[in-house]
């Protein structure tokens, strides 16, 4: 048992390990199989010095291969005061199951970096971020074949491609050298909608629950998603974009917020784009007119509403507070926001819990895209789009000369449009995010003794490592 855990409360690390080997009682697996799965492959610790306002200022960074099934590796890196092995250990484990479970094709990693980014200004965040890339690139823990990096918790488009370029000096004639990071801005070999695509993901995710009529009864809510009270706690660029598009696209109240200085409420539902511009100018949610407010931002978990979306860190639901959780569906944008004793309580509760292996897989999901641009080194549609227009025009015409009537003007721009890259990258992600979906849940209906969505996650990702184990002859 991790030092961190008490009977009542694993850690994180071991809240995974916990749900890990559940899962795994279900299944036919060799014991010694089992445990390779499981255990974390390697952590690479690095102390770094960095001269910074006239002093040497040493920081501790990680970098955590979990499993090498399928190569590259990949995962975030996180800069946050409170990184430590244990986390980035636990990260990177639900790596490896979340690339199994909706197929992408690599194995788990995950990176930290213990600092406070707030406390730094850009120049000395870009000197701290070379640094620490470039002890990960030496060691080829950023490497296009082997380890690819991606936005976290605390980094962005601006860290990554501070990373590509720290690459790229060190690798002059890496002709894939784009590929060692995803989630780059644009211009520097990004795809579109990375930014979004967590985000993005957690809707797709959540409309997936929606079309089975059965799993929305039975947690004890009315069919639909339109009008449903949503909670988001942590409107950071995940919980921003979930927010915004549930409520924007599908017609979902959004009646709380919960923030790091507090938590706002409001019946009739806020406007995301306006909070989140009082955020980013006052640094809180405090003050955002016409809302209740309470200073104690975790309140916003147990507040009235249908679905809770913690979007934040781990471990914010536990034995103390998953009682007092009142919502019937929980969506976990962040990794590991439920403990395995609150996952325990709630499951038995009937609160249905779509798990974050699968919830969040947005992000890499579109990493996996952004990787294959760029080892294609061409953009996603630059050859169809023009000829798919073409063909359209084409039918347009066809079926307008064969019945004599004129195409619906409506309609015809919309037919007309070729696929962008935006197009291609929703479509892909949709399609994933379904096709996982369904494997998850035709699993949970099958078999009786698979009590919920995330214990045959689990089973899904653990028998896919598995067969990839068996297939190079481990
Ligand atoms: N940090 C994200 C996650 O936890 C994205 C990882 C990636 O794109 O590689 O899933």
């Amino acid at each position: 048992m991790n030092p961190t855990s008490t009977p009542q409360e694993p850690s994180f690390r071991d809240s995974v390990d916990l749900m890990f080997e559940r899962a795994a009682a279900l299944m036919d697996l060799p014991q010694g199989l089992r445990e390779k799965i499981r255990i974390c492959n390697a952590t690479y610790t690095v102390r770094f010095g960095v001269r910074l306002r006239g002093e040497i200022h040493t920081f501790t960074g990680y970098r955590s291969v979990h499993s090498e099934h399928r190569e590259p590796v990949k995962g975030g890196i996180r800069f946050a005061p409170a990184v430590d092995q244990d986390e980035v250990e636990a990260l990177a484990a639900l790596m490896t199951y979340k690339c199994a479970l909706v197929e992408v094709p690599f194995g788990g990693s995950k990176g930290g970096l213990a600092i406070d980014p707030r406390q730094w200004d850009e120049d000395e965040l870009e000197r701290i971020t070379r640094r620490f890339a470039y002890e990960l690139i030496k060691r080829d823990l950023i490497n296009p074949s082997q380890n690819v990096p991606a936005p976290d918790m605390g980094t962005g488009e601006r860290e990554m491609a501070w990373i590509a370029d720290q690459y790229r000096r060190m690798h002059t004639t890496d002709i894939n050298a784009d590929a060692c990071v995803t989630g780059k801005p644009r211009s520097r070999g990004g795809i579109s909608g990375r930014v979004e695509a967590t985000g993005r993901g957690v809707q797709y995710s959540t409309q997936c629950f929606f079309r089975e009529a059965r799993d929305v009864e039975e947690a004890g809510l009315s069919q639909g998603l339109g009008g449903k009270r949503v909670v988001i706690q942590g409107l950071g660029n995940v919980g921003y974009h979930a927010a915004k598009f549930l409520s924007e696209e599908d017609g979902c109240r959004i009646v709380g917020i919960g923030e790091r200085d507090g938590a706002i409420f409001r019946e009739d539902g806020f406007s995301i784009e306006e909070v989140r511009a009082h955020l980013i100018e006052t640094g809180g949610v405090k003050g955002f007119p016409g809302a209740a407010y309470v200073e104690n931002g975790a309140l916003a978990l147990e507040a009235d509403c249908d679905i809770l979306i913690p979007a934040a860190l781990e471990g914010v639901v536990t034995h103390a507070n998953a009682d007092k959780v009142k919502a019937r569906l929980i969506v976990e944008a962040a990794n590991g926001p439920l403990t395995a004793a609150a996952d325990d309580m709630l499951r038995k509760k009937g609160v249905a819990i779509i798990p974050d292996m699968y919830a969040n897989a947005g992000g890499v999901t579109v990493s996996y895209f952004e990787w294959v641009k760029n080892l294609s080194h061409i953009r996603f549609g630059r050859m169809q789009r023009r000829r798919e227009e073409a063909n359209s025009a084409m039918l347009i015409k066809s079926l307008e000369q064969m019945t004599g009537q004129a195409f619906p003007a409506e309609l015809t721009e919309r037919f007309l449009s070729g696929s962008s890259e935006i197009d291609l990258v929703r479509s892909g992600l949709d399609d994933t995010m379904r096709g996982a979906y369904g494997d998850m849940r035709e699993l949970w209906r099958r078999r009786e003794d698979v009590p919920d969505l995330r214990t045959a996650a689990y089973m899904i990702a653990i028998g896919r490592v598995a067969d990839s184990y068996a297939s190079l002859g481990i």
